[in-house]
C-alpha cells in the first residue's frame, strides 16, 4: 500500500511540474485561397500535415525532446512531394534542386545551417550534423555535400527529386530573370491552378521547457547565383532561445533577412517583455508590412504558448499542444 501510495505521489508530482508541450509545424505561406484548392488537394495537405505533426506529436507526450520532435516532423513533409522542401524542391535558374535548412536548439543557442546543398535526402538531418557533428554553424555548397557524405547521410539522385509540376513552374520563368516565390500567383496564373506549395518548418517545446526551431526548403523557383533565402540564416528565417521563443518563418526570404525577423520576435519579448503573439504580431504585420515582405511564421514560447501568424492570404499550418489543443488551417478564415 504504502509503495503505491509513493508510485502515486511521484506520478502527481510529475505530472505537476511537467512543462506544457506543444508542437507547430508550416507548409509555407503564400496565396493560399479557397478558390484554387480541390476537396483532393485540400484532403491531401490536410493527411500530409496531420501526419506530420501527430508524429512529432508524439515524441512530445513520451517525454522526447524538442529537437527530435522537429526533426521527425520535419523530414515528414521533406519527404512528401507537397512541399517545397527536400524531395519536392523547386528547381533553379540551372534546372537543380538546391537546399537550405537550419536548427537550433533554444537550451544552448546552438545551432546548424546548411545552404546550396544537392542530393541529400533530408537537409534537416544534416543541419543538425553540423549542429552536433562540426566546430562550425553554417556550410554551404561542395562543402557541406561533402560534410552530408562524411557523415554517412542519405544521397539520392537527381530523379528522386523531379515533380512535373515544379518542372512546369521552373519552365515558365528559366528565360526570364524573374524568380517566383512557390507560393504566389504572379504570373503564373495558369499553372498555379495546381499549385503545390511550401518551406517547411517546425517549432516546439518539450516537457522540460526546451524550446527548438528548424526550417528546411528548396528556396524560390528560378533562383541563381548560389542564392541563399532566410530559411537557413539563423535570426533570419529560424531562432529558438529557451529564455523566450522559439521561430520558423517562410516567404520572401530577401526581405525576412533584411528584417531579421525571427530574431526580432526573440529581442521583443525578452527586451520588451512583449508575449509571443505580440512579438509575432508586431514583426509580421507591421515591421514586414512596412517593407512588402509577404509571408508568415509560426512560434512557441516557454509556457508552451503558440501562435501562427500570417500577413499573404494563407498558411499552411498545424499545432498540437499538451492541452488536448489541435488544429489544422490553410487559410485566413480558418482563424487559427
Ligand atoms: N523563405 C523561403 C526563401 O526565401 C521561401 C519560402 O518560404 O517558401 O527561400
Amino acid at each position: 500500500m504504502f509503495e503505491l501510495n509513493k508510485f502515486a505521489n511521484i506520478i502527481y508530482y510529475l505530472i505537476k511540474f511537467m512543462n506544457p508541450f506543444s508542437i507547430v509545424i508550416h507548409g509555407g505561406a503564400g496565396t493560399i485561397v479557397k478558390e484554387d484548392m480541390t476537396p483532393a488537394l485540400e484532403r491531401a495537405y490536410s493527411n500530409g500535415l496531420t501526419a506530420a505533426i501527430e508524429a512529432g506529436f508524439e515524441i512530445l507526450k513520451n517525454g522526447g525532446s524538442s529537437i527530435d520532435a522537429i526533426i521527425t516532423s520535419i523530414k515528414m513533409l521533406e519527404d512528401n512531394l507537397l512541399f517545397n522542401a527536400g524531395r519536392g524542391s523547386v528547381f533553379t535558374k540551372k534546372g537543380v534542386q538546391e537546399m537550405d535548412a537550419a536548427i537550433m536548439d533554444g537550451a544552448n543557442l546552438k545551432a546548424g545551417s546548411i545552404a546550396g546543398v544537392r542530393n541529400v535526402r533530408n537537409p534537416i538531418e544534416l543541419a543538425y550534423e553540423v549542429m552536433e557533428n562540426s566546430n562550425h554553424v553554417f556550410l554551404s555548397g561542395k562543402g557541406a555535400n561533402d560534410f552530408a557524405i562524411k557523415r554517412g547521410l542519405k544521397l539520392e539522385p537527381d530523379e528522386y527529386f523531379f515533380s512535373q509540376f515544379r518542372y512546369d513552374q521552373w519552365k515558365h520563368l528559366r528565360d526570364s530573370d524573374n524568380y517566383s516565390l512557390d507560393h504566389t500567383h504572379q504570373d503564373l496564373d495558369e499553372l498555379m491552378k495546381d499549385k503545390k506549395f511550401g518551406t517547411v518548418g517546425a517549432v516546439a517545446c518539450d516537457q522540460m521547457g526546451n524550446i527548438a526551431a528548424a526550417t528546411s526548403t528548396g528556396g524560390m523557383t528560378n533562383k541563381k547565383y548560389g542564392r541563399i533565402g532566410d530559411s537557413p540564416i539563423i535570426g533570419a528565417g529560424t531562432y529558438a532561445n529557451n529564455r523566450t521563443c522559439g521561430i520558423s518563418c517562410t516567404g520572401h526570404g530577401e526581405l525576412f533577412i533584411r528584417a531579421v525577423a525571427a530574431h526580432d520576435v526573440n529581442a521583443l519579448m525578452e527586451y520588451k517583455n512583449y508575449t509571443l503573439q505580440q512579438a509575432m504580431d508586431e514583426v509580421v504585420n507591421h515591421k514586414l508590412m512596412r517593407i512588402n515582405g509577404e509571408g508568415g511564421m509560426i512560434g512557441v514560447d516557454a509556457q508552451g504558448n503558440t501562435a501562427m501568424v500570417f500577413n499573404s492570404a494563407g498558411m499552411y499550418r498545424a499545432m498540437k499542444n499538451s492541452k488536448g489543443d489541435f488544429i489544422v488551417g490553410f487559410y485566413k478564415e480558418d482563424n487559427a
